[in-house]
């Protein structure tokens, strides 16, 4: 039997077709230009299952959504308890580029913002390394993640470097307080960089299925993060990812959640799928407008919310069971 997914996909696309509302990003010039009628849906699933509607070989950079994985990659390497020196988990309730930090520990207060992402970047390989070296470890990641070979747009790249001047200054505020060792210079061209990777929504979904899988890459098979690892990324793009639009999104849409100013939007389902909507122009959050629109619809028609009551097969009688079975392994 055909699978009905792909079809239901290219009906939502078509709903939202219309909303012209918002606007490209334009503090990175490069992004300005983009075509802003693109529009494109993904949905992977845990077990590998790849599903696309609309301009899906459209490639576009990665910039926040880069984020979660950029963490991901610092957790790996090492572990949450070293990590917590550096950044927090609490949301900002502040723009994603907001310069402050937390008053009394004087870190930034979560890796989801530039001044937390900055921070998680410089970890990257290590403090001491070279920028290169540090973009190359990403690229690397990113692409296992993705399951191909990723790059970086050195056009956006110089476009958002030539304009950087609030992120330098995050930078050098992140220096001052001692929270990164490296060169700030050096850390912001290495974050953006970052930023640049070039994705397709399909790409962008399966990095986030395997948040979802807890920690598989549900194609390759290959186990990327920790189960642990995953669920704290996914936990912190639950509290953060939509920085101050992060209550209104959870409380809609229900799932973890990251967006990225060049229009996209990435959502994980735990234990069912990874979702990416990619349309550029932007509301006054840097969410792209449509992808918002999209997802609440995905998440309302396919039962998406987390905290909506757990399927037969998790209910009260399954609480039961596993004290009794607890309790049986104690004695
Ligand atoms: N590279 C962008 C910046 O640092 C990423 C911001 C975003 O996508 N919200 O400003």
């Amino acid at each position: 039997m055909t699978s009905a997914i792909p079809a239901y996909l290219s009906q939502v696309l078509e709903r939202y077709r219309t909303e012209d509302g918002g606007a490209n990003a334009d503090y990175i010039p490069a992004l300005a230009q983009v075509d802003s009628q693109q529009l494109a849906l993904a949905l992977v699933t845990t077990e590998g299952d790849i599903y696309t509607a609309g301009d899906d070989q459209a490639l576009f950079t990665i910039q926040s959504m880069s984020k979660p994985f950029a963490y991901g990659a610092v957790l790996e390497q090492l572990g949450p308890e070293q990590v917590a020196n550096y950044v927090g988990l609490e949301p900002s309730g502040e723009a994603f580029n907001h310069l402050s930090l937390d008053e009394a520990t004087h870190l930034p207060k979560n890796p989801m913002i530039n001044a937390g992402a900055l921070a998680i970047h410089q970890l990257i390989v290590s403090p001491k390394a070279s920028s290169a070296e540090r973009v190359e470890a990403v690229r690397s990641f990113f692409s296992a993640l993705a399951g191909r070979q990723l790059s970086v747009d050195y056009h956006v790249y110089a476009s958002e470097l030539e304009t950087a001047h609030r992120n330098m200054a995050i930078a050098h505020m992140l220096k001052n307080f001692g929270v990164i060792e490296a060169d700030p210079y050096n850390v912001v061209t290495g974050y953006t960089a970052q930023c640049s990777l070039l994705v397709t929504v399909k790409d962008i979904a399966t990095m986030a299925a395997t948040l979802a899988s807890g920690g598989v890459q549900p194609v390759t098979g290959q186990r990327l993060l920790s189960p642990a690892n995953a669920r704290m990324i996914l936990s912190v793009m639950a509290a953060s990812g939509m920085y101050d639009a992060a209550g209104s999104w959870f409380t809609d849409v229900g799932i973890p959640a990251k967006s990225g100013v060049s229009g996209g939007i990435l959502g994980a389902v735990p234990g069912q799928a990874g979702l990416a909507v990619f349309s550029p122009r932007l509301d006054k959050h840097g969410h792209s407008v449509r992808g918002v629109k999209i997802a609440s619809r995905l998440a309302a028609d396919l039962n998406f919310h987390v905290l909506a009551p757990r399927p037969v097969g998790c209910g009260p009688a399954d609480i039961e069971d596993q004290a009794r079975q607890l309790l049986e392994q104690e004695a």
